[in-house]
Order: C-alpha cells, then sequence, then structure tokens
C-alpha cells in the first residue's frame, strides 16, 4: 500500500448507515463535537435482541452440526448394509448376512429419523429468530471477532454474522435489527452492501446477496447486484469528501427523524413536526 491510499480515511459500515440516515447526525458523532447519544430504551431493547440471537445461534449451529452427524451416520450404515448384501461381507458374525443387513437398515432409519426430528426442532427456532439457513461461519452477536476490512475499498465493519449457504456454497452476510419492518430501510440496505464487500475481500468470493433480519423475525433478501455495489461506494466517496471538506448537510425531509435525534438541541437544522 502507498502513502496515498494510507490517507484515505477508513469508512465503517455502521457510519455508512448513520451518514445514510442524516448526514449532520452522522459528522456530530465522528467529529465528537457532542456526547455519546444517551442509551435509550431502544437501544437496550436492541442490545438485548442481539445477544438473545447471538445465543440462539450459536445452539442452532450445533444441532445443524448433529443433523449432519446423524444424516452421515445414517448414509454410513446404508453403505454398509449394501456391502453386505452385494459382497455377502458378514459384519455381524452371528447372524446370516440378510439379518445383518435388516440390523443396519434399521440403525439407518433410527438415525434418518432422529435428523429429521433435530431438522424440524431447528426450524422451528430458525423462524421464531428469523435466522436463515446455513453453515456460521462468523458472528458477532456473542463473540468478539475480528474486523473485518477492505484494503481495496478502505472501509471496515462486523457484520452480525456471516453464513455459508450449504446448497450454493454462497457466502451471506446477515444483518440483525431490533426495530420492525414491512419493507427495509435504505440505510439498512448500504450498511448490508458495505458488509457484502468486506465478506467478497476476506473470504475471496464473490457475495450474491446479503440477509436483513428485523424484530419481527421477518427476513428480506437484498440482491448485492452492480448497481448496489456503485450505490454504496458512491455513499462511501460522499463520506470521505464531507470528511475533507466538512460539508455535510442534512441529506432528508423527515421530521420524525429529528424528534427523535439526540443532537436535535445542538443541531441549527432540524425540522419541526408540521
Ligand atoms: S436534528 Fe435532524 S437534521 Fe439535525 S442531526 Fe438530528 S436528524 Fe439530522
Amino acid at each position: 500500500m502507498n502513502g496515498k491510499e494510507q490517507n484515505v480515511p477508513v469508512v465503517s459500515a455502521s457510519e455508512i448507515a448513520e451518514y445514510s440516515y442524516c448526514a449532520l447526525s452522522w459528522q456530530f458523532q465522528r467529529s465528537r463535537k457532542a456526547p455519546d447519544p444517551p442509551v435509550t430504551p431502544s437501544i437496550e431493547r436492541g442490545r438485548r435482541v442481539h445477544a438473545e440471537v447471538g445465543r440462539t445461534l450459536s445452539q442452532v449451529e450445533q444441532e445443524r452440526r448433529a443433523f449432519w452427524l446423524l444424516v452421515i451416520a445414517g448414509y454410513a450404515l446404508l453403505a454398509l448394509a449394501l456391502i453386505v448384501l452385494l459382497g455377502g461381507i458378514p459384519v455381524i458374525g452371528a447372524f446370516g448376512n440378510y439379518m445383518e443387513v435388516l440390523a443396519l437398515l434399521a440403525g439407518a432409519t433410527v438415525f434418518f429419523v432422529l435428523a429429521l426430528w433435530k431438522y424440524r426442532q431447528t426450524r422451528t427456532v430458525r423462524e421464531e429468530f428469523g435466522i436463515p439457513e446455513g453453515e456460521l461461519l462468523y458472528s458477532d452477536l456473542d463473540t468478539s471477532p475480528e474486523v473485518l476490512f477492505s484494503g481495496v475499498h478502505r472501509i471496515s465493519g462486523r457484520p452480525d454474522y456471516v453464513l455459508r449457504d450449504e446448497m450454493t456454497g454462497a457466502y451471506i452476510p446477515v444483518e440483525v435489527k431490533s426495530g420492525r419492518a414491512r419493507k427495509p430501510y435504505w440505510n439498512h440496505i448500504l450498511q448490508l452492501a458495505a458488509y457484502c464487500l468486506l465478506v467478497e475481500e476476506h473470504y475471496g468470493t464473490s457475495v450474491p446477496y446479503g440477509t436483513l433480519v428485523y424484530g419481527n423475525a421477518g427476513q428480506h433478501r437484498i440482491e448485492f447486484t452492480p448497481e448496489l455495489r456503485v450505490q454504496v461506494l458512491a455513499t462511501v466517496d460522499e463520506i470521505r469528501t464531507c470528511l475533507r471538506d466538512g460539508t455535510a448537510r442534512r441529506n432528508h425531509n423527515a421530521a420524525v427523524r429529528c424528534r427523535s435525534c439526540a443532537y436535535r438541541a445542538e443541531c441549527g437544522y432540524a425540522l419541526r413536526d408540521e
């Protein structure tokens, strides 16, 4: 990396969301001109939800591994039964071959039934907490993993968790939001897009989509399209321009955002309710 690149400020994925929500609010936080916002009941709720999802995520991952062990054990017994049937190899010496095959098939059935029971049990928990299917690779919910960093784009961040889709092998960042939403918010989409970039570079793979999960366990699949890639990088450029020139302006006309803003008292551009 040359000296010029090192001078490019690193922008975090959560900053991208904050900037998109309100550029002025982001600037207050970044410049630390105002104190940290107080811990409101919604922030408390968010922390509780994240901790709960984190604990559940670990349990679900253990159950997922147990499911696959049972499936593998079932198939191993099936293969053994086939070998005995075709080759006539006596596996359990005291019985005839057919008895051995029957015993192996019965064992395989038990493993498959147990696997199915585990799958259904896990699916219920997944639905309750909005956890998508997949192998857990990374979690920021109940552990403190490394911060992902993109040397190419000079952005950083920790997605709530990353899954590997077992059908396609794709790496999927997942972001959990404690609030309820019927439709995903744009600033959350941009934050997730930043995580897609980070996961791509960290794992050396392309990311087809990410998932936003809201408090009502609603899952929203966000396609990581070329357009979204351009939009998130354009937002990062805007943020860097603001950092360089101090030119942040209110970038919304939503009075509701100002109503609940922690910087309302310091801000000269707060919108009033009509
Ligand atoms: S009061 Fe409104 S314009 Fe000002 S920082 Fe807060 S959200 Fe932004």
